[in-house]
């Protein structure tokens, strides 16, 4: 089994950034309102990621560690529907058959802490009282240190920080309610309070995107047929060097999709916006029916019932924002 984990660690676990979108996702199912992860050497020497959620049960923990055991899916019904966002259970088996991996938690009705440790081959199958709060932590050191050939493609220190903090800037603007920290070798990178209202959603967009963005950008907010859209586009005054700030959310779903990649450039350049790359922090809110986000539970598709409708309304939407306030 330890063998089909790497295999599997091959899938889940290409970089830190992998690992931490694991790890944040599933601190995400477990309810959590507020994550704070702690960062060294861009997240190769450590990743830890701890939570406020629900917490692990004692007799769970061990399990947890075991491929396909996922506490999430119950049956095959269950497939069908599913809204957690792991759903394969085989990230923390794939992540601690790669790294030395320490998960510590408690719930909310344990009257303690347990923890267990897994270091690549060996885990330490013995579960020990620990101190924690409500919440789960799961500490990554060393990622690839079983597996050199693996660690050779890891980047310089920055270039994988810089991956692992789009991960978490990605998941703070689809979750607006939860508080997230990112701490770099010890320095405070992000500090992201929970926003429950417009001004403070609009903050943690300032603080997520360029410096600028939010001041050269048209806010949008238009509903029409059942669909809403509303966010930020940016003006052809803000910087051209952001080719990368494009995000575009599906009830609160990342997803990089062709269909609205494609509706955002023609408007754009039917507005003469021209040889610009769009920039944009857009939600689109529609009724779930008419929406299917399982296409691919790593990518980031989407299949929309009536898609011609969609490609018509941010296309409409937004050559009509533009427009009105082409200069
Ligand atoms: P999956 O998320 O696909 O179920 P994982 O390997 O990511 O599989 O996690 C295995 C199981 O461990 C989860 O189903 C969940 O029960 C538990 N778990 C992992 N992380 C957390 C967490 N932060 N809080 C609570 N439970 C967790
Ligand atoms: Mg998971």
């Amino acid at each position: 089994p330890q063998l089909a984990n790497q295999i599997a660690a091959g899938e889940v676990v290409e970089r830190p950034a992998s690992v931490a979108k694991e790890l944040l996702e599933n601190s995400l199912d477990a309810g959590a309102t507020r994550i704070d992860v702690d960062v060294e050497q861009g997240g190769v020497k450590l990743l830890r990621v701890r939570d406020d959620g629900c917490g692990i049960a004692e007799q769970d923990l061990a399990l947890s560690l075991a491929r396909h055991a996922t506490s999430k899916i119950l049956s095959l019904d269950d497939l069908e529907g599913v809204d957690s966002l792991g759903f394969r259970g085989e990230a923390l088996a794939s992540i601690s058959s790669v790294s030395r991996l320490t998960l510590t938690s408690r719930t909310a009705d344990a009257d303690k802490a347990w923890q267990v440790f897994a270091e690549g081959r060996d885990m330490q199958a013995q579960v020990q009282p620990a101190a924690h709060p409500k919440g789960t932590t799961v500490e990554m050191r060393d990622l690839f240190f079983n597996t050199p050939a693996r660690r050779k493609f890891l980047r310089a220190e920055k270039t994988e920080f810089d991956h692992l903090q789009e991960v978490i800037k990605r998941l703070a603007l689809a979750r607006f309610d939860v508080t997230f920290n990112l701490r770099h070798n010890g320095k405070s990178v992000l500090a992201l309070q929970a926003a429950h209202d417009e001004a403070s959603m609009a903050r943690r967009v300032g603080q997520v995107c360029a410096a600028g963005f939010l001041e050269q950008a048209l806010p949008i907010d238009i509903e029409r047929n059942g669909l809403r859209l509303w966010g930020w586009v940016g003006l052809p005054t803000f910087s051209r060097s952001q080719a990368d700030l494009q995000y575009f959310y599906v009830n609160r779903r990342m997803v990089r999709d062709k269909l609205v990649a494609h509706a955002i450039r023609q408007a754009y350049r039917d507005v003469l916006y021209n040889g610009r790359h769009p920039v944009f922090v857009l939600f689109m809110e529609v009724d779930p029916h008419a929406v299917d986000v399982n296409v691919h539970p790593t990518k980031h598709e989407v299949r929309f019932r009536d898609s011609r409708m969609v490609h018509d309304f941010l296309y409409g939407t937004l050559h009509r924002a533009l427009a009105d306030v082409r200069p």
